[in-house]
């Protein structure tokens, strides 16, 4: 497979040139010049697999370039159950709140979200990488929570990485402070900026401002556009469609379509579910779940996308998904119109704020299976509610957006998976409220919060990060 950017600017380049860069060199993202189809016959040659070994089947279709004996060891690697529990992601079915409808694991690693399958992959595969060309990385990110501590506990430990993760000093949750901060890898370095969330993204945009220092640092990023976090994620949709069909006969199979359920922040995670659906998954419908924020909502009812500004996103219980500009949704439109008509209407985004995409959005669901709904933070309290009180399972807010859209939207006769982006202890102080009782105990989070904590703090002023990014940056 080989890799094309959506600006038509970029030579195409293998899965492991694409791996180590964010945007392409001109400003685009990468996408895949042409999808496999996989027939009925390889998915079920796939059945018996365990997690880590279809995961070798599956990131291979993307990573051609590298040797299949390496890539099963970067997976084993990755999905051990140091790491990941057996069998790694879960199905739990939900019957009691509906027939029909299951919940897919996908938050069993370890900062319990679903951004772990991706980034444990990454901290595999980057160091192969780097090692191969004799090149180091620093990942220079800011966090507000989710992305940072998966980041960190992928890469700790790891040779020819460090990560250096800006915060905002006191505002995260406890537990997504213990996750980062009781860290002491020597590679891994937490700083708390006396700021906010965007106060720290502004730092490492001034820091990466200056190519000839960011090239002097090796300086990077894994954001969620990094095409081997896309292919890592598509692994889970295959894997819950083999699972929710394991029961059924042959024929049976053979028609074994299901509704997958999303929730949706930055179009990351239903992004590799529409690449599995058109490699020929029997996904009928991607089910796309927004909060307050819900610009993609909006998108995929009316074909109009708005992004808003950073002062127009509200901060919602379900904080992972306080997002107003998908940054992976340029991949979709591009597949959307073709490269041709993607690149007279894109630049209208740029030029007035808005992109009216309406004569397509018959589409959007006919020919890829798109339907999309919102929920409010009075939804995502009755849906914790109905789930612990019908089947005895604590789902977290940012699942309770996917129950909501999937109770509303789901059908008879086609099951309907909901991915679990995180575990309900993550998001204690949501969970109860909504149960109206203590926050749930759980053990590991206990003994996490216990820990001793590592972390540098920083005022908020770029020159003093260099000087922190000069002292700690590995070099070649
Ligand atoms: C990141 C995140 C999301 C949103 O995923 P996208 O890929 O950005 O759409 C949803 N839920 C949780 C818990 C997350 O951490």
């Amino acid at each position: 497979m080989q890799f094309i950017s959506t600006r038509g600017g970029m030579a195409p380049a293998g899965f492991t040139e694409v791996l180590l860069s964010g945007l392409a060199p001109d400003g685009g993202l990468t996408v895949p010049d042409s999808l496999p189809a996989l027939t009925a016959a390889t998915l079920e040659s796939w059945r018996g697999l365990p997690y880590a070994e279809l995961a070798t089947e599956v990131i291979g279709l993307f990573a051609t370039d590298v040797p299949r004996e390496d890539l099963a060891r970067l997976t084993a690697a990755a999905y051990a159950p140091d790491r990941f529990p057996s069998p790694v992601v879960p199905l739990t079915p939900l019957t009691r709140v509906a027939e029909g409808l299951d919940l897919v694991g996908l938050s069993e690693g370890p900062t319990m979200a679903f951004k772990d399958l991706a980034m444990q992959f990454l901290g595999q595969a980057i160091p192969y990488v780097l090692a191969r060309d004799g090149r180091v990385l620093n990942v220079l990110g800011a966090t507000s929570g989710d992305t940072g501590s998966a980041a960190e506990h992928a890469f700790r430990g790891q040779e020819g990485v460090s990560v250096i993760m800006l915060s905002p000093h006191g505002r995260m949750s406890d537990v997504q402070r213990a996750q980062m901060y009781s860290l002491d890898e020597p590679n891994i370095l937490n700083v708390a900026v006396h700021g906010v969330f965007d106060d720290c993204q502004n730092l490492v945009k001034a820091v990466n401002a200056n190519p000839e220092f960011k090239a002097r640092n090796s300086i990077g990023a894994v954001n969620s556009i990094n095409v081997g976090r896309i292919a890592a994620q598509c692994v889970y949709y295959v894997w819950a469609w083999l699972r929710a069909t394991d029961e059924l006969d042959a024929t049976e199979r053979a028609h074994g379509q299901v509704d997958v359920a999303v929730p949706s922040g930055n179009f990351g995670n239903i992004y590799a579910g529409h690449l599995a659906r058109e490699m020929g998954v029997p996904i009928r419908r991607l089910m796309l779940a927004t909060n307050e924020n819900n610009v993609l909502d909006e998108f995929f009812r009316t074909g109009v996308y708005t992004p808003r500004s950073r002062e127009d996103t509200l901060a919602t219980s379900s904080p992972s998904m306080d997002i107003s500009r998908a940054s992976n949704l340029e991949r979709f439109v591009f597949e959307l119109l073709g490269a041709d008509e993607f690149s007279r209407r894109w630049p209208e985004l740029e030029e007035t704020g808005s992109l009216d995409l309406s004569d397509q959005q018959p589409r959007l669901e006919s020919e890829f299976g798109f339907t999309s709904g919102t929920s409010t933070h009075e939804d995502r309290l009755a849906a914790i509610r109905l789930v612990i009180t019908l089947s005895g399972r604590l789902i977290d807010p940012h699942t309770a957006d996917a129950v909501t859209v999937a109770l509303a939207r789901m059908e008879p006769g086609f099951p309907t998976l909901v991915l679990e982006t995180a575990k309900a202890a993550k998001f204690g102080a949501t969970v109860a409220e909504a149960i109206g009782g203590e926050q749930p105990v759980d053990e590991a989070v206990s003994e996490l919060l216990k820990a001793p904590q590592h972390v540098a703090e920083l005022d908020d002023d770029v020159d003093a990060l260099r000087t922190l990014i000069e002292e700690h940056a590995l070099r070649r």
